[in-house]
């Protein structure tokens, strides 16, 4: 940083540009957590405006919220949002099929042996039933009823969840309560950077009309346009569209078709590409992703308009990306957080995730004395990237573990070539039913599980350890374990009688 502390607060000065979900956030988070070290302003332009969309999320932001002290009733009636227990996947594997990847496990371990390894010693006797049946978030999901987790370790605990809420009304709710936590907030349209011309360090950020806001470290929030980053640092782009070819979605919310609100997201493959469903409290949101490759935008507001099951509530949006990131996140003192540092294509709603845990990082290794030092830097892009390459292998896989091969699209993606790093997960799924182990970043062993059975890819063997015992007391074990399950399940209520129960006690 080139002034280091700032003479006039003795705090360092952070300036966010962007007021989208990654700018309100990243202002919240710092102003909130971090009261002493820091002061806050954030620029944002409503001319500009934010890319609007975004609507399901991972459990982590749960902490999140909890973190900042924020009522998760009052936050969920003021974002219309619904609880959500993992994504149904439907036609990816082949046409037809579907499973839920829950937010929760399946089974439970047993000596030492995961228990898909049982699951798997049924199925090789033709005793077993669907996965699913023996999570407890999807039997839940299916049967549309909700409650939290228990906070124990019963069987009640074994599942999380998260929240499907309006994009457009979550920014204004981080605003509201960053303004009332510290946060300074300016409207205007930044048209100018100004560096220091000795260590290329951004100092200043110049509006339109003349104003200029001065800082030590500069957050970019600035979505797509990545103006701090991107632009003015020309911090290089990795991208991934050779992996992951979808590059555009048309979005269109709708009326909801039945009365029921699902306490999940579908999602649900297309020739070239897939399309979301993620019910809100007052609409259906939908859209397309699509890869311009394979198919018009026109073919996809088309496709999109056709397939919707509710009203729609405005013309089809198009929104246009690049999958990737930015190899560096964290270069000079700018930073950036959300659209401007990376993109991954919303399959697993894990962008917002992504930007929440570059927070995280940022503050964890937040310069409070006001020098930056480049091993923190360093290690908050090795972070980042860490977090970015376990959620695009992820990725990947829902395309690439498919049997299908009914249009350009999946067969291109079916026959790829994909990162070493996949292949090597896959090669232990393949042979022996295991999971990479590792303990930072997303997705552990049941989402990879889910995926891999789910998508009907079974590996050649499994754990020999549950073939020593006998395959029926092993199926009449599961079997209890599957009608505590359901009992469990029964005894929630409807999700969205429990969403009323909730809207009334704000
Ligand atoms: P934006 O919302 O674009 O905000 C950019 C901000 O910068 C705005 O306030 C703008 O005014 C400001 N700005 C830009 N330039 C200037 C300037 N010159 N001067 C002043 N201000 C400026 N994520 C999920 O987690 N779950 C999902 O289900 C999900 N679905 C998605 C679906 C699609 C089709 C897309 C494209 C994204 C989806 N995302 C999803 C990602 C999610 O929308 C973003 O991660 C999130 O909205 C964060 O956006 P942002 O704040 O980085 O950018």
């Amino acid at each position: 940083m080139s002034r280091g502390i700032s003479e006039r607060t003795e705090k360092v000065r952070v300036v966010v540009l962007g007021g989208g979900t990654a700018g309100w956030m990243t202002a919240v988070g710092i102003a909130k957590l971090l009261p002493d070290a820091a002061d806050v302003q954030l620029v944002e332009s409503e001319d500009i405006g934010i890319v609007g969309v975004g609507e399901a999320t991972l459990p982590h932001i749960r902490g999140f919220v909890e973190k900042l002290g924020i009522d998760e009733a009052a936050f969920m009636k003021a974002t219309h949002a619904t609880f959500k227990l993992g994504i149904d996947f439907r036609d990816f594997g082949r046409i037809g099929e579907s499973y839920i990847h829950p937010f929760g496990s399946f089974g439970e371990e047993l000596n030492g042996v995961g228990f898909h390894h049982y699951w798997l010693e049924l199925q090789r006797h033709g005793l077993a039933r669907p996965l699913g049946d023996y999570s407890l978030a999807v039997v839940a999901a299916q049967a549309n009823r909700f409650r939290p987790p228990a906070n124990d370790v019963s069987l009640a605990s074994t599942y999380g969840y998260a929240y499907q809420f309006d994009a457009t009304l979550f920014g204004p709710f981080m605003r509201d309560f960053g303004l009332s936590n510290g946060v300074t907030r300016h409207e205007g349209k930044v048209n100018e950077v100004e560096r220091d011309g000795v260590d290329g360090n951004v100092t200043a950020l110049m509006l339109e009309d003349g104003r200029r806001i001065e800082g030590d470290l500069f957050v970019d929030c600035s979505g797509f346009r990545s103006l701090l980053l991107g632009e003015k640092l020309e911090e290089e782009w990795e991208d991934w569209t050779h992996w992951l070819p979808c590059d555009r979605a048309a979005a269109l919310p709708c009326t909801h078709a039945t009365p029921d609100i699902r306490p999940y997201t579908t999602a649900t493959a297309m020739p070239a590409g897939w399309r979301w469903q993620i019910p809100l409290q007052h609409r259906m949101g939908n859209g397309y992703v699509f890869s311009s490759a394979h198919i018009s935008e026109e073919e996809a507001c088309d496709a999109i308009v056709a397939a919707a099951d509710g009203e729609p509530l405005t013309e089809p949006r198009i929104l246009r990306f690049r999958p990737g990131r930015r190899r560096r996140s964290w270069s000079r003192n700018v930073i950036g957080v959300g659209l401007a540092s990376g993109f991954l294509e919303p399959l697993e709603s894990t962008s917002i995730y992504l930007a929440q845990m570059a927070i995280t990082y940022l503050i964890e290794l937040f310069p409070t004395d006001g020098k930056i030092d480049p091993r923190d830097r360093d290690e908050f892009n090795r972070l980042v990237d860490m977090e970015y390459d376990r959620v695009r292998d992820f990725l990947i896989l829902h395309y690439h573990a498919t049997t299908r091969d009914d249009s350009e699209f999946w067969n291109h993606v079916r026959t790829m070539t994909v990162p070493d790093s996949l292949e090597t997960k896959l090669e232990l799924w393949r042979k022996a039913g295991r999971i990479e182990k590792y303990s930072d970043g997303l997705f552990y062993d049941a989402s990879w599980i889910a995926v891999y059975v789910g998508q009907g890819m079974l590996p050649e063997r499994h754990d020999t350890r549950p073939a020593l015992g006998n395959a029926q007391q092993l199926a009449k074990a599961t079997e209890r374990l599957r009608e505590a399950i359901s009992a469990e399940v029964a005894a929630m209520p409807q999700h969205d009688e429990y969403l009323r129960s909730e809207a009334a006690r704000v």
